[in-house]
């Protein structure tokens, strides 16, 4: 997660970069995870500073709270359907649990 500026040549800065992503956003089509809620916020990735999309408050700060990381995304997802413990049958009588 990025760091929120201090000075005001940083805070500046920041209000920049957030006014240019958005602007990118315009052009791009939203590609919202719940498709109910109003996309207003400019998502972008932490590592190049590009924009991904438009996605509502909540999407937003979710996917950042997971670190913008897919595959602990999955395993959030996996265990919300009741499925992190289920251990899978690889042969007869073998089980192994989902890593
Ligand atoms: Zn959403």
């Amino acid at each position: 997660m990025t760091d929120l500026p201090r000075c005001r040549e940083c805070v500046a800065e920041y209000g920049a970069a957030h006014d240019r992503r958005r602007r990118e956003a315009l052009g791009k089509p939203v590609r919202g995870i719940c498709p109910s809620a109003s996309a207003i916020h400019v998502d972008h990735c932490h590592a190049t500073g590009k924009v991904r999309g438009v996605l509502c408050f909540n999407c937003n700060s979710g996917i950042g709270k997971l670190g913008d990381d897919p595959d602990r995304t999955r395993r959030a997802a996996a265990y919300l359907e009741g499925n992190s413990w289920k251990p899978i049958l690889v042969a007869p009588g073998v089980y192994q649990l989902p890593s």
